[in-house]
C-alpha cells in the first residue's frame, strides 16, 4: 500500500518496460490500493469509476499474471474473462490489453455484439488468454460452443451497476454459472447498489474492498456552471459557445438518440464539424466518430448517456449537458470524462425550466452548488425566476414536450423531406 511508483510494484521487466512506453510516472489511487492485493491473488471488489485508472489497476496484475505461464492453452478456452457492458469499453480495454502486454505476447479475443460473430469465432479457436467481452455476444458464442469458460482463472466484472442498468444481470449470472468455482473474481462498480452488493456477496470469496473517488469528489476536479436558458434557444447558445476558440474538443450529451441527431444537423448545417453517437449506429460508426474526435478531425461528439459509456478520449476540454439528465449519477458519468485521470475540465449544463429540479437533486449527490454563469447572451429571467417543481412533473413535462416535438418532426420530415425538417426543433 505504500508504492508511489509502477517500479515499486513487482511487475515483470516487460510489463516495466510497457508502463513506461505509456508515459504514466505515478500510479493512481485505486491503482496503489488494487495493486498489491490483485497480485496475490486476492479476489477485489472495487468502488471506482471509468477516469480513475481502473482498467490499468486489473490489467496490469492479469498481465502479470498470464506472463510467467506456459502457453498450453486447449481449444476454444479462455484463460481469462473481462467482462463488461458496452462495445466502447470493450474496444478501450483490449487497447489497454495491447498497450500493457506488448512483448508479452498473448492472445486476446474480442466479443462483442453488432458486428459478424464469424471472425469472433475464430480469434477463439485455439484458444487465448484474455477475452474481453459484452454479456449478450458471449451468451451467444458459449451457446454455440464456440467457447468454454471451463478454464477460466481470472473474472473481472467491470462496470458492474452499468450491467444492471443495460438489463444484464440475468446474463451475468448464466455466464457466472459457466465458470469454475476456483478462480480470482474481480468486480469494479461506480456505484453499489443493493442487487451489486448481493451479487458480490453471492461470487467473491473475501474480496479486498477498495473505494476511491466516490462520484462527489470526481465532480470537485471539473469546473461547473449552468446556463439558464429555453429549450428553444439551446441550439443559439451551444452555437454560441462552439464558436469559441477553447471550445476544442467536446462532447454534447443529449438525453435521447433523436435529440442527438437534431443536435448534429443543426451543427453541420453551421459548419461545425461534428459526429452523433447512440444506439441507432452502427458500432463500426461509433467506433469512427470516436476516433474522428480523438484526431481532431472534428470538434463536436454528440452523445446519449449509453453511447458515451466509458468512452476513454484525453483532453477533453468541455462536456456539455444540452440535456439535464434526471438520475444524478448519470451527471457525474458525463462530467466525468473531461476530468480524466487527473487533468481538469470543464462541464456546461443547460437548464430550462422543468430542469431545475434534476439540478436540485444533482446539487444534492455531488454536496455542492453549481454557479449559474448569468453572461451568456441567452440567459433566460423567466428560467431563473420559475419555481422549483417538483422531479415527477418535471419528468412528466418533458416526456410530453419530447414526443410533441418528435411527431412535429417526424410530420415536417414527411412533407419536406429530411433537410428542411432537420431546421426544427
Ligand atoms: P480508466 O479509469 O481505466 O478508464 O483510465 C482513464 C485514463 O487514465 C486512461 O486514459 C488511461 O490511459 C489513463 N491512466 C491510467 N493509469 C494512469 C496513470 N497511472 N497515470 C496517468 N494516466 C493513467
Amino acid at each position: 500500500m505504500t508504492n508511489k511508483l509502477f517500479t515499486d510494484f513487482p511487475f515483470v521487466p516487460e510489463i516495466q518496460n510497457a508502463i513506461k512506453k505509456t508515459g504514466y510516472e505515478t500510479p493512481t489511487p485505486i491503482q496503489i490500493q488494487a495493486i498489491p492485493y490483485l497480485l496475490d491473488n486476492r479476489d477485489l471488489i472495487g468502488c471506482a469509476q471509468t477516469g480513475t485508472g481502473k482498467t490499468a489497476a486489473f490489467a496490469l496484475p492479469l498481465l502479470n499474471k498470464l506472463a510467467g505461464r506456459k502457453k498450453n492453452m486447449a481449444t476454444k478456452n479462455a484463460q481469462s474473462l473481462i467482462l463488461t457492458p458496452t462495445r466502447e469499453l470493450a474496444v478501450q480495454i483490449a487497447e489497454n490489453f495491447k498497450e500493457y502486454g506488448l512483448g508479452l505476447n498473448l492472445r486476446m479475443a474480442l466479443a462483442y455484439g453488432g458486428v459478424a460473430i464469424g471472425p469472433q469465432i475464430r480469434s477463439l479457436h485455439d484458444g487465448v488468454e484474455v477475452l474481453i467481452a459484452t454479456p449478450g455476444r458471449l451468451l451467444d458464442l458459449m451457446q454455440q460452443n464456440k467457447v468454454s469458460l471451463k478454464f477460466v482463472e481470472t473474472f473481472i466484472l467491470d462496470e458492474a451497476d452499468r450491467m444492471l442498468d443495460m438489463g444484464f444481470i440475468n446474463d451475468i449470472k448464466k455466464i457466472i454459472s459457466n465458470l469454475p468455482r476456483t478462480r480470482q473474481t474481480i468486480l469494479f462498480s461506480a456505484t453499489m447498489p443493493k442487487e451489486i452488493e448481493a451479487l458480490a456477496n453471492s461470487m467473491l470469496i473475501n474480496p479486498v474492498r477498495v473505494d476511491v473517488a466516490p462520484p462527489a469528489t470526481t465532480a470537485e476536479k471539473v469546473e461547473q456552471i449552468v446556463m439558464l436558458v429555453e429549450t428553444a434557444h439551446k441550439r443559439d447558445l451551444l452555437r454560441h459557445l462552439l464558436g469559441k476558440p477553447e471550445f476544442k474538443r467536446v462532447i454534447v450529451f443529449t438525453r435521447t438518440k433523436h435529440g442527438a441527431n437534431r443536435v448534429a444537423e443543426v451543427l453541420n448545417k453551421n459548419k461545425i464539424s461534428c459526429d452523433a453517437i447512440h444506439g441507432n449506429k452502427s458500432q463500426n460508426a461509433r467506433l469512427r466518430s470516436i476516433e474522428n474526435l480523438k484526431a481532431g478531425k472534428i470538434q463536436v461528439l454528440i452523445a446519449t448517456d449509453v453511447a458515451a459509456r466509458g468512452i476513454d478520449i484525453d483532453n477533453i476540454t468541455h462536456v456539455i449537458n444540452y440535456d439535464i439528465p434526471n438520475v444524478a449519477e448519470s451527471y457525474v458519468h458525463r462530467i466525468g470524462r473531461t476530468a480524466r485521470a487527473g487533468t481538469e475540465g470543464i462541464a456546461i449544463s443547460f437548464c430550462d425550466v422543468e430542469e431545475k429540479s434534476f439540478i436540485f437533486d444533482i446539487e444534492k449527490t455531488i454536496k455542492m452548488k453549481i454557479p449559474v454563469d448569468k453572461k451568456h447572451p441567452y440567459h433566460s429571467v423567466k428560467v431563473e425566476q420559475a419555481p422549483l417543481i417538483s422531479k415527477g412533473k418535471a419528468k412528466a413535462q418533458i416526456e410530453r414536450t419530447t414526443n410533441e416535438r418528435h411527431n412535429k418532426y417526424r410530420k415536417l420530415r414527411k412533407v419536406f423531406g429530411s433537410a428542411k425538417g432537420s431546421t426544427r426543433k
